[in-house]
């Protein structure tokens, strides 16, 4: 097995790993640093894919205590109020650093101010954006700067363990299938940050870029690590529904679109969000997209199953202007946005759930640092549109300069054999087997998520999904992938794809079972009262399926008050 050594490792190269990077090499510019993906750097993962934007508290008028206080409301009161406090806090550091220090260009009003968007459940236009293709301008700058200087690159690198030294208490590195050979690489470091996006995957439409699949979770999981909030699934209200044909279903119209006043009409050209909120199209995502499936329920659906978004009565001329990248997107799939009617149908979209994790990005095994998706707390019960890139960016940022910190005392650890050993074993296990029809399996996967542990849950449901994806998980290790070769072996890594889904799957459905209340994201029809908000309490799981109910700590605001009275 090939081995390396590097002080610092990143897995991922999004937002959050492309920022901890820089800023590591910033704070300690004699260490080396490699950022190990399984795509291509500044190519792969979700950051790059953002549309809509990057919230931030710039605008005389706005302030970082009401987008403070927007981010707790719009979670249900379950954020880590520390943890929110900081990212409102340095999203106004991290934007200024885009733009002044890193290149980009984000569009700007008239008079020269950077030109801030509306975006639903805020209280102030506050997303900072660059047309409607804001994560390009953001990543194709990031990966510039840290292709040019001394970063080591592992592309097209798995990584399928965090491996830990044989007390269990720390990481001493990584182990990897190098996908263009199939072998596997053992990167020993001092710092391992976590960084590979999350990525909700595992139902039957979905957002995420496919190279995510939930891999960083799994691995957490394993490694003994407690995740949080895992139920928190935020769905995209409006996917784009052009057919089962078409990997452009489920690709998301960004949420601008009803932010500027688009209207959704259901199958007989009915506006109904009066039905359910006084906020109409920019109430939150959860509520919108409850009402979508709603509607489709009741059998009011477009040809495609879903609803419709409505643009023309804005004029079809500035909806192409402000909205190009959506209106061209829409017109390869044969639908005019800016002058007709798109299908659109709920698509998942964001974990809210992930590593529990401290202040610095430091988690409960020594050495591992986790930022931007895979870490949970931040968003509570529901994420606003535009605090994800928000906060990939700048716990990226804080992770970088922790992981600065960290190895200067550090020093390489040794990793344990046996789990070395173990997770080989557990990666070749399809190889040999009776080739799989694995996207039969897929297909169960995308039914049992979307149908039990989607945007309706309740205990029944969910206690079926439950046996389903044991079942599922069994039927995974019984197939195979035959005698295929190693290089570039798509069917096997579509496999450990499927293994990682699915272990993360169980940790949603069971965090999903323990939560008997409905808040945010997370809906209860057995259950479908919010509870009271001073005892509110997040979800943690461990490996074991556990699920530990843990009082919030409301260390800055309590329900019924506000920052923003106190700052009055
Ligand atoms: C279509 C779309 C639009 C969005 N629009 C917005 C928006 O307008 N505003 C907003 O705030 N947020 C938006 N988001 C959410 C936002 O993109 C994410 O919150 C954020 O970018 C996640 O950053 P990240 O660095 O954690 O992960 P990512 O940017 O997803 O990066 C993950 C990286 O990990 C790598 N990786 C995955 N698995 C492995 C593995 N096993 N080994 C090694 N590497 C691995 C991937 O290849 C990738 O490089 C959008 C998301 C999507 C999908």
């Amino acid at each position: 097995m090939e081995a390396r050594d590097t002080d610092i490792l990143i897995l991922g190269s999004g937002g959050a790993g492309l920022f901890a990077a820089l800023h590591a090499h910033k704070a300690a510019p004699g260490a080396s640093i490699t950022v190990a993906v399984k795509g291509l750097l500044g190519k792969s993962g979700c950051t790059r894919m953002v549309q809509g934007g990057y919230n931030v508290a710039l605008a005389p008028g706005d302030s970082i205590e009401r987008h403070f206080m927007d981010t707790i409301e719009g979670g249900a009161w379950l954020c880590d109020q520390d943890l929110a406090w900081k990212l409102v806090k340095l999203a106004v550091e991290r934007i200024r650093e885009l733009e002044n220090e890193l290149g980009c260009f984000f569009d700007r009003n008239p008079d020269g101010t950077v030109h801030q968007k509306a975006f639903a459940g805020q209280t102030f236009d506050r997303t900072v954006h660059k047309g409607d293709l804001t994560g390009i301008e953001i990543i194709n700058r990031l990966a510039e700067q840290v292709w040019s200087r001394k970063i080591a690159r592992l592309e097209e690198h798995r990584a399928v363990e965090l491996v830990k030294d044989a007390s269990g208490k720390a990481i001493a590195g990584v182990l990897f299938i190098d996908m263009r050979t199939g072998q596997y690489v053992l990167v020993r470091a001092k710092a391992v940050l976590l960084a590979t996006g999350g990525g909700p995957t595992m139902y039957r439409y979905h957002t995420p870029s496919g190279d995510k699949s939930c891999d960083g979770l799994a691995m957490a999981l394993r490694a003994g690590l407690r995740m949080r909030d895992m139920e928190m699934v935020q769905f995209h209200p409006t996917g784009l529904l052009a057919g089962a044909h078409t990997r452009m279903t489920g690709t998301v119209l960004e949420e601008g679109l009803r932010g500027s006043g688009g209207y959704l009409l259901n199958g007989e050209r009915e506006r109904f969000m009066d039905r359910y909120d006084p906020k109409l199209e920019r109430a939150t995502r959860d509520i919108v997209s409850r009402a979508i499936f709603a509607e489709m329920r009741r059998g009011k659906t477009t040809p495609y199953g879903g609803v419709y978004i409505s643009m023309a009565h804005l004029g079809p001329d500035r909806v192409r202007r402000e909205f190009k990248g959506m209106v061209e997107r829409c017109a390869d799939c044969g639908f005019d946005l800016a002058g007709g009617l798109v299908e659109v149908v709920p698509t998942a979209h964001y974990m809210m759930g992930g590593v529990e994790f401290a202040l610095d990005c430091s988690t409960a095994l020594s050495g591992l640092y986790v930022a931007g998706e895979d870490s949970g707390g931040v968003h509570g019960a529901n994420r606003l549109g535009g605090n994800g890139v928000a906060n990939s960016t700048v716990f990226g940022a804080v992770a970088g300069d922790s992981m600065a910190a960290w190895i200067r005392g550090a020093q390489f650890s040794v990793p344990d054999k046996s789990l070395v050993e173990e997770a080989v074993a557990r990666c070749e296990r399809p190889f040999g087997r009776p080739p799989a029809n694995l996207e039969a399996l897929r297909e169960r996967l995308y039914d049992v998520m979307w149908e039990k542990v989607g945007i309706l849950r309740d205990a029944q449901g969910l206690a079926e999904a439950a046996g389903e994806l044991a079942a599922l998980d069994a039927s995974l290790d019984e197939q195979g992938i035959g005698k295929a070769g190693r290089a570039f072996n798509l069917t096997w890594h579509d496999w450990l794809n499927l293994k990682s889904l699915v272990a993360v799957s169980r940790a949603i459905c069971a965090a999903a079972a323990a939560r008997e209340d409905s808040r945010g994201a997370h809906f209860r029809e057995d259950f479908p009262e919010r509870g009271p908000l001073e005892s509110s309490a997040f979800t943690s799981i461990a490996a074991d399926g556990r699920v530990l109910m843990k009082p919030v700590a409301f260390t800055r605001v309590r329900p019924g008050e506000s920052l923003l009275k106190s700052a009055a």
